[in-house]
């Protein structure tokens, strides 16, 4: 679950205020919360929307992510989370904790680790609520259903999900692979 501890999974996670973004954006109730913590490990923008959506409703937000800071190169390339950062401190109260992880979530609490420090450094930070922001799963149950009956492929975000370009090229191979035209490699 977490990049740098494959083998650790962090002790309550599977607690009711445990959520994914999913959760986050469209059903989960957030009155009377005070406090969150968004913990990042795909380093896309799907961090800063969380953030800014707690931090709109006034919650207290501390991000936790095992990268050295908010995204990786390629949001970084863009600039886009400077401008987020900055709205974000004009916005109301944040802590970032780069080069963290999350060890355990209690009701109210979660236990974060920095990734190169044993736990006599770890931290219980106030946590209504922990959005857990990991890499997706692929939705290939309609590929399971059909694979028995006809010559059904995965592509794309089924096979695994990544960004538009791999979905492009796959979608492209699959497609030359109807058609019978001649292989070519990916
Ligand atoms: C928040 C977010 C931000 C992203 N940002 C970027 C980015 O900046 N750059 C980038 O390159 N990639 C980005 N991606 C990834 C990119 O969107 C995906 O990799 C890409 O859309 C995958 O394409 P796809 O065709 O495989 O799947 P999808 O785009 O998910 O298309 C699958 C389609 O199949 C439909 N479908 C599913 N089941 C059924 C069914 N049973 N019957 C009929 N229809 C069905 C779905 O409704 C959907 O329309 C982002 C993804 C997310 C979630």
């Amino acid at each position: 679950m977490q990049v740098p501890f494959p083998g650790e999974r962090p002790e309550g996670i599977d607690l009711p205020h445990v959520l994914t973004t999913h959760d986050l954006f469209s059903t989960i109730d957030l009155e009377g919360v005070s406090t969150a913590v968004v913990v990042d490990m795909a380093g896309h923008y799907e961090a800063l929307a969380a953030i800014e959506f707690l931090m709109t409703r006034r919650i207290k937000v501390t991000f936790v992510s095992y990268m050295h800071n908010m995204a990786k190169p390629h949001i970084r390339s863009t600039w886009r989370d400077d401008p987020a950062v900055e709205r974000f401190y004009r916005k109301g109260e944040i802590e970032f904790l780069p080069q963290h992880r999350l060890v355990e979530v209690r009701p109210g609490i979660a236990v974060v680790q920095p990734t190169e420090a044993d736990a006599s450094h770890r931290r219980s930070i106030g946590a209504d609520r922990v959005v857990l922001i990991t890499q997706n799963k692929p939705l290939d149950g309609l590929y399971y259903e059909l694979r028995d009956e006809l010559p059904v492929q995965l592509v794309g975000d089924a096979n695994s999900p990544r960004d538009v370009q791999f979905a492009i090229t796959e979608g492209y191979l699959a497609g030359r692979r109807i058609r019978g035209d001649k292989p070519v490699s990916a």
